[in-house]
């Protein structure tokens, strides 16, 4: 892929830069009449560029604007991996949508060309009668998704490389596994370039007023019109819409240790070593993928976090932190060395459901956010859902509302 056919630089019009690549695979109307798109998303993360890719496919002409870049290191998408499961206790919905998804992905890895979905199969494992675990088996079985479980005895048997310490249960899904990210949005936001979309780096300004929002203007100075607007800016909602979201989606760090494994030594790699979920420490990693390192995701205790300037090096606390963990649960890798570390962060709404409506002060601006540390295996359900209703105006379903959102919920989505 040509990274600088996709990046380029906002410096005129819309109607200068409409791109015309491949738009006869969509309907005739994706290049923007009157130099008025009829949807500008703002945000090229995982909701983004899914929501843009629905709206090419419905024959949108669109617009997708980015203030870094798709896949950029400070976005929630931007890390180099992330966990596809199945698996959502009770929630049949976010289920579904991701039986939904991981065909979308697949088809985008087989478009693009790049080996977006691993299938290491996924683990989640924790106590024994774990509630999040004997639901999410029954969710499974209604659904027909394919799943093991294992009690102890057959956790210990198959995973050997696991101490067991607290373990007595697993869900084992054999079709699931791990999303390259970055390259899953840098490859969906040029297949919309190549679908008729003009894909732009530059940052809107918070739109202002009520009513119908005319344009939005951006920090290189440029102004684009559209009928519909969407802002998918994920961890950057509430700085954008501090009134509105301030309150209602919180930012905190995230951390994401890469392990060195021992030479030659395949116990953490795919296929004896899965994707996972730990239970009994909200922890959860992949196996080793393209040499990269096994990946152990702990988070330190929750603190607000800034995308723009928060610092992306982990502290030694946090390395004390991962080491007492591995040491517990992955012994062979007590004293594996780090060979990367990710500092990112999570977008959350108290429910964990997230937020998608209609901006209230406006007729036709719409937010798409609050992925909640589990949304981007679901980009491709949530664009499509997103899509849907920008271009039929139906209301969201009351979960995802701000109303909702603004009630307050207990955690009740992982
Ligand atoms: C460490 C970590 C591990 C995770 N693990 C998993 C996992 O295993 N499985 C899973 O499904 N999910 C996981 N998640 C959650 C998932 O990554 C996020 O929910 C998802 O990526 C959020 O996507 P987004 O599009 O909402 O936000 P982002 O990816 O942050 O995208 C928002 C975009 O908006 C842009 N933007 C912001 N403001 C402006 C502006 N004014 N103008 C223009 N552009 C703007 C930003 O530049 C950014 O690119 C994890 C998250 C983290 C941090």
């Amino acid at each position: 892929m040509k990274r600088r056919d996709i990046l380029r630089t906002a410096v005129g019009t819309a109607t200068a830069l409409a791109a015309s690549a491949g738009a006869a695979a969509v309907s005739p109307t994706t290049s923007p009449g009157n130099g008025i798109f009829d949807i500008a998303v703002i945000g090229a993360g995982v909701f983004g560029v899914w929501t843009a890719e629905h709206l090419l496919r419905a024959g949108r002409s669109v617009l997708l604007l980015d203030a870094w870049g798709p896949g950029h290191s400070r976005a929630s998408s931007g890390g180099e991996t992330r966990l596809i499961r199945m698996s959502y206790g009770a929630n049949a919905l976010y289920t579904r949508w991701t039986m939904r998804s991981l065909d979308e992905w697949k088809a985008l890895g087989k478009d693009s060309g790049e080996p977006i979905f691993h299938r290491t199969g996924v683990l989640r494992m924790g106590p024994a009668g774990y509630p999040y675990i004997t639901d999410s088996e029954k969710t499974l079985k209604a659904l027909g998704v394919p799943f093991e479980h294992l009690d102890a005895a057959a956790l210990a048997q198959r995973f050997p490389q696991l101490g067991m310490d607290q373990l007595g249960a697993g869900l084992f899904e054999p079709d699931s596994g791990v999303l390259l990210a970055r390259r899953g949005i840098q490859a969906a936001a040029e297949r919309c370039r190549k679908h008729g979309a003009t894909v732009l780096v530059d940052a809107a300004l918070p739109p202002s007023g009520r009513g119908e929002l005319h344009e939005i203007s951006t920090a290189s100075g440029a102004t684009h019109r559209a009928r519909h607007y969407v802002f998918a800016c994920g961890p950057w909602l509430p700085k954008l819409f501090p009134e509105l979201l301030g309150k209602l989606i919180t930012v905190p760090r995230a951390e994401v240790f890469f392990l060195g494994l021992p030479a030659g030594d395949r116990r953490f790699t795919a296929p004896d070593m899965p994707g996972w979920i730990d239970e009994t420490s909200d922890t959860y990693g992949t196996p080793d993928i393209e040499y990269r390192g096994f990946k152990v995701g702990i988070d330190p205790p929750p603190a607000p976090f800034d995308p723009d300037t928060g610092s992306r090096v982990v502290t030694e606390e946090s390395v004390a932190r991962m080491r007492a963990y591995v040491r517990k649960r992955f012994p062979a890798l007590a004293e594996a060395p780090v060979v990367e570390t990710r500092v990112c962060q999570y977008e959350e709404t108290a429910s964990g459901d997230f937020l998608i409506d209609r901006h209230p002060d406006f007729s036709n601006v719409w937010i798409a956010g609050g992925g909640s540390g589990h949304g981007f295996k679901l980009g491709p359900a949530v664009g499509e859902y997103v899509a849907e209703r920008v271009v039929k105006g139906d209301a969201p379903d009351a979960r995802f509302a701000i109303a909702t959102h603004q009630r307050g919920a207990q955690r009740a989505v992982d």
